[in-house]
């Protein structure tokens, strides 16, 4: 199917109306998507005709929505390639599926003194569990380097060498738009003999991700950001290892059977997944995916390849912007995914997002979860992000940069570095 933006947007029916009495310009995908028709009538349908709970009913609706909900997981897992969805696990979120590697894998397997590496472009979802953890079982915390806006593997690998049992990053930073190795880096990691962990909040909505490729053992990723409904997202483990791991929230549906005194658990991957399951939004995801197969994920990514190309050759232009993420060079573009972080010299970033807002047109600017990396790495208090999915026009790049001039005008910036 060729790629199509002015037919895809006709399928967001929030791509179509007013901020501030102005068109709406949403440049804020990499903090949540917006969502089709076709994902919102698919939860529509599923609360008009056949609303029931899933797993225990012998009845019609019953059975349509467990098959909902289980083939939503065979999408996920075909979409990811994963064996089967065994190893689908649903939880809330990203963060959510990092925080369950921390409570069942590492509370299970590790002991003081044992390490964990993590990366310094890390989303505080792939931060504050690991420190949780970290302070109760006495673990040691290291980070690899981020510099000129990548991972120094040089660093990586030194850090390796102290033979951490657990690796942890991410795929696609979420501030720099840096794409990681992964496949280098978690193949380096298992080397050493650690786990290996990836953050693909970031990746699995706009470019295709191969976990058994990959390699890694756990995978996260968040429906939100994919078109799909909040509250639900997917935590990926590879079959043998979620086998061996006990669950920690113990209740109806993860058991196989329960006596006064003992229980045993159900298979894979009912035996995390307690209690009455999001149901519309697994059948929400599952019709996300969908969608994004009907456009092709390959298209998708290089839509936003072209959408990178176009934003960083305009803001190269305009004076007093600085742009943060990789110095990868024009022909270098696809080493970055579609999100830019920029400051304008003298304008807080709060008040570029407040002007910008004036002009209908949404940006997010803060430290955006990563503190360590905004305020230690690039030494900057808050940075603004413009940030793109299949839906961005050039045009509305355009308009974004243009806003630039008026935030400058605004705040009567006169000069620049
Ligand atoms: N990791 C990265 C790289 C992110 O960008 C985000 C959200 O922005 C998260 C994790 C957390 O995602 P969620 O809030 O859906 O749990």
């Amino acid at each position: 199917m060729e790629f199509n933006v002015d037919e895809i947007r006709k399928d967001f029916p929030i791509l179509h109306t007013k901020n501030m009495g102005k068109d709406l310009i949403y440049l804020d995908s990499a903090a949540t998507s917006q969502k089709p028709i076709q994902v919102i009538n698919a939860i529509m349908e599923y609360y008009k005709t056949y609303n029931a709970n899933i797993h225990r009913g012998l009845y019609d609706i019953s059975v349509k929505a467990t098959e909902g909900y289980t083939n939503s997981k065979e999408k996920v897992a075909k979409f990811i390639n994963a064996q089967s969805y065994r190893e689908i696990l649903y939880c809330k979120n990203t963060t959510e599926a990092i925080n369950l590697v921390a409570l069942t894998w590492a509370e299970q397997n590790l002991k003081e003194g044992d390490g964990i590496l993590l990366t310094q472009m890390e989303h505080h979802s792939n931060i504050v569990p690991w420190q949780i953890l970290s302070k109760k079982k006495r673990l040691v915390l290291e980070y690899a380097k981020v510099e000129n806006g990548v991972i120094n593997m040089d660093d990586y690998k030194k850090k390796l060498e102290n033979a951490p049992k657990l690796v942890s990053f991410t795929h696609v930073s979420n501030v720099l738009g840096s794409i990681n190795n992964v496949k280098e880096m978690t193949k380096l990691a298992h080397t050493e003999g650690a786990m290996v962990h990836i953050d693909g909040a970031q990746s699995v909505p706009h470019m295709k991700v191969n976990v058994k490729d990959i390699g890694c053992d756990f995978f996260s990723f968040s429906s939100h950001k994919m078109l799909g409904p909040a509250g639900i997202g997917v935590l990926y483990g590879k079959d043998e290892i979620l086998e061996e791991l006990e669950p920690i929230i113990g209740g109806g549906d993860m058991i196989r059977s329960v006596d006064f005194e003992k229980c045993t658990w159900n298979e894979l991957p009912w035996k995390f997944e307690a209690g009455t399951s999001n149901i519309e939004g697994g059948i929400g995801l599952g019709k996300a995916i969908e969608y994004i197969e009907g456009i092709g994920i390959d298209n998708i990514r290089k839509h936003e390849i072209e959408l990178v190309r176009h934003a960083i050759g305009k803001l190269e232009k305009v004076e007093g912007v600085a742009v943060y993420g990789p110095e990868l060079g024009k022909d270098k573009i696809e080493g970055r995914a579609g999100v830019i972080s920029f400051n304008i010299h003298g304008a807080h970033p709060h008040d570029v997002a407040t002007i910008f807002n004036s002009e209908g047109i949404a940006i997010r600017a803060g430290h955006h979860c990563a503190m360590p990396l905004v305020n230690k790495v690039l030494n900057e208090p808050a940075v603004a992000r413009m940030s793109f999915y299949l839906y961005t026009k050039k045009e509305e790049i355009d308009k974004a940069v243009d806003t630039i001039e008026k935030v400058k005008k605004v705040l009567r910036i006169k000069k620049h570095r």
